[in-house]
C-alpha cells in the first residue's frame, strides 16, 4: 500500500477536498529566478507585487558578496546551537551591529522573526502572568503567548482604551503584565499605536513589546523601526525585528537591555534548542545594515512608489482599506474585494495577465474582507507600476468589481 492510500490520514485529504470545493485551495507558486520586481514564477514573467523584499536587498550585490566571502571563510553551517558550540564570531558581530543601529544595550539574533517572537514571549512570561495583545497581532506572538501559559487578554485592534480597561482588570493581580503590538500590521499595513500603548504600559508598570517585522527597514530614520518613528527610545522594553523582509536575508532579533538579552540567551527555547544561522546569513545581514545607513535613498524610493501606487489605486476607485477596515500607512496595500472566492480568482487572473499579488481570505483576514495584498518595493520602476495598475483595473472591470 502506498502512503497516499493509508487510511490514517484520510481526514487530511477530506479537509483539502473541502478547501478545493470552496475555491480556497492553493498550489505553491515556484520562483524560477531572483526575488526581483520582474521575475518568473512557474515559468511565467510577472511584475512581482507579493514579496517583502522592500528595499531590493535580497539580491543586492554587496549582500551576495558578503555571503559568498563568509561561506568561503567559515563554511556553510554553524554546526551547533548557540549555547553549545555554534556561536561564531560573526554572530556576535551582527548582534553588536544591530544593537548600535537600534541604539539599545544589547541584541540577540534568532533563526527567524517567528522564533524571536515565540521564543521571547514564552521565555519572559509564565503561568501567573498576563499578556495584553492586539487582536490582529502576528501568529508568532499568539503562539508564544500560548506557550508561555500566561493569561491572554485580547484588545480590539489599536484600541488603547480597551487595552487600558483590560489592564485595570488585572492591575491588582500579582503577575507581570505584557502589552504587545505589531509595529506594522501585515495584512492591512496600518501602524500600531506604539507611543500610546508604551505610555499606557508605563502607567500600569507593564512590560512593553513591539514586533517590528514589517517596520524594520521601512519606518523610522534609516529604517530603525516604529520605536524610532514614534520617538519612543528607551520606553519600549522589548523590540523584535526581522532580518527576513526589508533586510533581505533571514532571521529575527530582539533588542533591549543587557539583562533581557542575557536572560534570553539562557531561557529562549529556539536559541537553546535550534542551530544558529549559517555564516552567510549573518554576513549578509551585516552588509544590509551598512546599506540602510549608506543608501537612505532606497527608503525614499520605497515611500515615493507607495504614495504613487496607492494614490492611483484610489483614483481608479479601488477600496484599499479605511472603510470598515484599517487604512494602510505603509507599502502594504490591501485591495479589498470581499468574498474569498473573488479574491482568489482575481489573484489567479492577475497572474495570468502578468501581475503577482497575493490573494488572502478567511481565516487570515475576517470573513467578507478578502483581498489581494500588494507590496511595492523601492526597486519597482514607474513603468512597472503603471503596467500593474492597468492590469488591475482591466481585471477588476471585467469581473464587475470596479465601475
Ligand atoms: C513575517 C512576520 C514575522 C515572522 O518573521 P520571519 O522572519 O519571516 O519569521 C513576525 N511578525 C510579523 C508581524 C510578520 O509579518
Amino acid at each position: 500500500m502506498t502512503d497516499a492510500a493509508r487510511p490514517q490520514l484520510a481526514y487530511l485529504t477530506a479537509a483539502m477536498d473541502e478547501l478545493k470545493a470552496k475555491g480556497m485551495h492553493f498550489r505553491l507558486r515556484v520562483l524560477d529566478d531572483q526575488q526581483a520586481p520582474v521575475c518568473h514564477y512557474d515559468g511565467k514573467e510577472v511584475i512581482n507585487l507579493a514579496s517583502n523584499n522592500y528595499l531590493g536587498l535580497a539580491n543586492h550585490p554587496r549582500l551576495v558578496e558578503a555571503a559568498i566571502e563568509a561561506t568561503r571563510k567559515f563554511g556553510v553551517g554553524s554546526g551547533a546551537v548557540r549555547t553549545i558550540a555554534g556561536t561564531m564570531r560573526i554572530h556576535m558581530e551582527l548582534e553588536e551591529k544591530i544593537a548600535v543601529f537600534k541604539n539599545v544595550e544589547a541584541c540577540v539574533v534568532f533563526q527567524s522573526g517567528f522564533a524571536a517572537n515565540a521564543g521571547t514571549v514564552s521565555a519572559i512570561l509564565g503561568k501567573e502572568d498576563f499578556i495584553l495583545s492586539d487582536e490582529l497581532n502576528h501568529a508568532s506572538i499568539i503562539d508564544g503567548a500560548r506557550l508561555s501559559r500566561a493569561k491572554i487578554k485580547v484588545f480590539r485592534h489599536k484600541d488603547v482604551d480597551h487595552c487600558e480597561e483590560l489592564l485595570k482588570e488585572v492591575q491588582n493581580e500579582p503577575g507581570h503584565k505584557l502589552v504587545i503590538t505589531d509595529g506594522v500590521f501585515s495584512m492591512d499595513g496600518d501602524v500600531g499605536p506604539v507611543d500610546k500603548l508604551g505610555m499606557l504600559a508605563e502607567k500600569y508598570g507593564a512590560i512593553m513589546m513591539v514586533d517590528d517585522a514589517h517596520a524594520s527597514g521601512v519606518l523610522g530614520r534609516n529604517g530603525r523601526g516604529s520605536v524610532d518613528h514614534f520617538g519612543m527610545h528607551g520606553r519600549v522594553d522589548v523590540q523584535v525585528g526581522t532580518l527576513s523582509k526589508a533586510i533581505g536575508s533571514l532571521g529575527g532579533y530582539v533588542c533591549g537591555s543587557k539583562d533581557l538579552i542575557d536572560y534570553l540567551y539562557h531561557r529562549a527555547r529556539p536559541f537553546l534548542f535550534s542551530t544558529s544561522h549559517p555564516p552567510a546569513v549573518a554576513a549578509s545581514c551585516m552588509a544590509a545594515f551598512d546599506i540602510l545607513e549608506q543608501e537612505p535613498e532606497r527608503i525614499e524610493r520605497l515611500w515615493a512608489n507607495t504614495r504613487y501606487f496607492q494614490g492611483e489605486l484610489k483614483r481608479m476607485g479601488f477600496n484599499i482599506g479605511g472603510v470598515n477596515t484599517p487604512a494602510t500607512e505603509t507599502p502594504i496595500t490591501p485591495v479589498i474585494l470581499g468574498e474569498g472566492r473573488a479574491a482568489m480568482e482575481m489573484s489567479r487572473e492577475l497572474f495570468d495577465q502578468g501581475v503577482m499579488g497575493t490573494g488572502i481570505a478567511f481565516p487570515t483576514v475576517p470573513e467578507g474582507k478578502a483581498r489581494i495584498r500588494l507590496i511595492v518595493t523601492s526597486e519597482h520602476t514607474r513603468a512597472q507600476l503603471d503596467r500593474a495598475l492597468e492590469t488591475l483595473e482591466k481585471a477588476a472591470k471585467k469581473r464587475g468589481l470596479l465601475q
